[in-house]
Formats: C-alpha cells, structure tokens, sequence
C-alpha cells in the first residue's frame, strides 16, 4: 500500500501550487501516515546501524548533555566529549558542584560557549532549586537555559516516549525532500508548517524510538549531499528523487552573511610568563582566555601591531628589541563570521604593566586554560 496515495500527494500538490497546506488536511488521513512512521521504524530495525554512545539512554540527565554538546556539533566530533564529561560528571550534582574552569577546560574546542555557560547554570539549577531531579514534563524541560523546542522533545521523547516530535535539520531535509515541501525552512511559516507535518507524522506510542530513526535516516541515508537514494526506503515516493531535484530541498530564503575579523594577539613573555587574560564582552569565546588583542578593520603588519599596543598601553614604548616572531595567519571559521589571526610574539625584560583582568602565567601551565581553538592551534605549534 502506498503512504503517498491520500494525504502526500496532497502534500505534493498543494505545495507544487503554491497553495498554504495546514496541518488539518493531514488529519484526514491518518492511516496514510502511520505508512511513513512505519516504513521508519522498519528501516529502523532492520538496517539501521549507527552507533553513539548515548543512543538507548535513559537518564535525562545524560541525554540533555549529549544534546547541549551535539547543538551546533558533529556527531563524530562530539564523541569523545560526551566520554569526557559523563566520566567526570556521572550526575548533574556532580556537574553542578564543579569549578567554572575546569568545565570550560573540558568543554575547549567545541566552540559556542554560550552552551557550556549555559550547561553550568542549568547544572546548577537543578541541583538547587529542585533538588538535583531533572524535570519529567515538556513544558517543564523547555524552560531550561540552552534548551529549545528540538532539545525539549528529544529529552523528553528518549527519556520519557513523550510524543513531541524533533523538528531539526536532519528531519527538515528529509520531510521537505520526500514531501516536496518548498515553503523555506528558516522561515516562520515553514516552522510552523514543518513542526505540524513532523507531529503528524510522529509515531505517539514510540516517539523515541521514531525520533531516534528519522535523525539516523537523515545522517545515514538522506544526506546533505549525495543521499543514497538507492537503499532509501521512500524512493519509490520520494518527490524530490522522482523529479530529479533532490539538491533542491530544503528550500532556504536567506543566505548567511559571514563576518569578517582581523585579530592581532600580543604574545608577551616576562621571565617565561604570558599575560593572559579571560573574554568579558558580550562577544564570540566569551569567558574563554587569550592573550592581550588588538583588532582591527585593515590588515596591520608587525610594526604597526607594535605601535598600536603602546597606542593602546598595552605595550610600553620602545619594545622593539623584544620582538620574536609575528605568525602567518591563522583562520577560523564560526558559523556568522571568519577569524583572521596572527600571533606577535615579544620577550619584555621588565615586568609589563597588567591589562584589567589580566594575569601573567608560567608557560607550563597555560595548557590548564581554556583557549579560543584558533590560539590552541597557535600554542601546539609554537610554544608547547
Ligand atoms: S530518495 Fe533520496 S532524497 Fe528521497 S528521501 Fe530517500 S535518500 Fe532522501
């Protein structure tokens, strides 16, 4: 029997002809979509083979850190940190009762440190305020720090079967893809459009288990690029496939605009310290350290670098003769913006004035603080 006979093809139609679809046509027909769901958790059972360390975990506690750490993170990449902070954090009391420094220190390279200060302030929420027990309801979980509509379904479908079906960009791809939805993905109409038709399709009585298999299809089968449509299951009904125009789903209206920035890293040492110093400004790697920065619009060579930081303060005049090296370009690339750095690095003979909030540390113990990625790769090159 086929899913696409009633409420798909509708689908199809409807969004071929530019006309609002709402989420009442699919109710008509129910028994055409438990087909989806159950082709799903087919696919599922039979040929689903990824493996993670947090896949069939209970503890909420545990799943809502595998979630924060894979916001914005490769699963390949979040891996080994899930290992690191589940052996080091067993419990969110554990977590909790923590140093700030050591949790940054473990959360290093990441990126996105609003969630590892978010990670902290929840830990600490409910190891105070409610008494260490992770919230159980929905609308409870959803009103934790860090903590959106994708990662309050997943938490509370794993955790609980609560049937809140995740909508993120895995299911985005596959449901556009299949359905041949082309209402944009990123806006508030193809939201709500796309959280409807990912409720609709939910499986209720196994949301876990549903929403587990939908996001492995999407990372295993139905890939960004090049998906394998030749072992997808949905093939035979897959419009974007039947149409050739797979590469055309999801549809986006807007293009990230990437900002530009140039950063000029002061490199100081005074009897073998560096003066480093923790990231206030409401900025990028807030409350991660790095050592005294000049930014700039223009690209600056040594020279120019130099005077700035005395222009600055930073620097007291006439260090020329205490200059080292200044690095080639080191490039890091965040989601809104691409960071251009070099390294200029100056050996003082007397004590340097201490830029606020700045401390001078042996450069033994520099690999005990937290550093943008793009100053760690600096630091593994040239000075450890
Ligand atoms: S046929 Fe291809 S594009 Fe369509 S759902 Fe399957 S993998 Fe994705």
């Amino acid at each position: 029997m086929n899913f696409f006979l009633f409420c798909p093809v509708l689908v199809l139609q409807i969004t071929r002809f530019n006309i609002a679809f709402s989420a009442k046509n699919m109710d008509t027909k129910p028994a055409s979509i438990n087909l989806f769901s159950i082709r799903l958790l087919k696919w599922n059972r039979e040929k689903n083979t990824r493996k993670m360390p947090w896949k069939g975990e209970k503890d909420p506690y545990k799943i809502w850190l595998s979630e924060i750490i894979l916001q914005q993170t490769r699963v390949e990449q979040g891996w080994d940190y899930y290992k690191k902070f589940t052996k080091a954090f067993p419990t969110v009391k554990k977590l909790a009762t923590a140093s700030e420094k050591e949790v940054y220190k473990m959360w290093e390279g990441l990126g996105y440190y609003s969630r590892c200060k978010n990670l902290i302030l929840t830990a600490r929420y409910i190891a105070n305020e409610l008494k260490g027990k992770f919230p159980e309801q929905y609308e409870e979980i959803i009103q934790l720090k860090g903590v959106g509509n994708y990662t309050a379904a997943a938490i509370a479908s794993f955790a609980y079967n609560q049937p809140y079906a995740v909508l993120d960009g895995n299911v985005f791809r596959v449901l556009s893809r299949i359905f041949g939805v082309d209402i944009p993905v990123d806006s508030q109409e193809g939201k709500k459009y796309f959280t409807a038709l990912a409720n609709q399709l939910l499986d209720k009585k196994k949301a876990g288990a549903y929403n587990q298999a939908i996001m492995d299809f999407g990372a295993v089968i139905c890939k960004p690029v090049t998906p394998v449509c030749g072992e997808c299951p949905f093939k035979r009904n897959c419009f974007a496939y039947k149409e050739k125009r797979v590469n055309d789903f999801p549809v986006k209206s807007k293009k990230i605009r990437i900002r530009e920035r140039r950063f000029y890293y002061l490199v100081i040492t005074y009897r073998d310290k560096y003066i480093i110093a923790p990231r206030k400004e409401k900025d990028i790697w807030q409350h991660l350290y790095e050592f005294p920065l000049l930014e700039s619009d223009q690209e600056l060579n040594s020279r120019q670098v130099a005077e700035l930081a005395v222009q600055k303060e930073i620097l007291p005049a006439k260090t020329g003769n205490g200059f080292i090296t200044f690095s080639d370009i080191y490039v890091q690339q965040l989601t809104h913006q691409r960071i251009y750095a070099r390294f200029l690095r100056l050996k003082l003979d007397k004590k340097p004035l201490l830029p606020a909030g700045s401390q001078l540390v042996p450069g033994k113990k520099l690999s005990g603080f937290a550093f943008p990625r793009i100053i760690t790769v600096y630091l593994s090159e040239n000075l450890m």
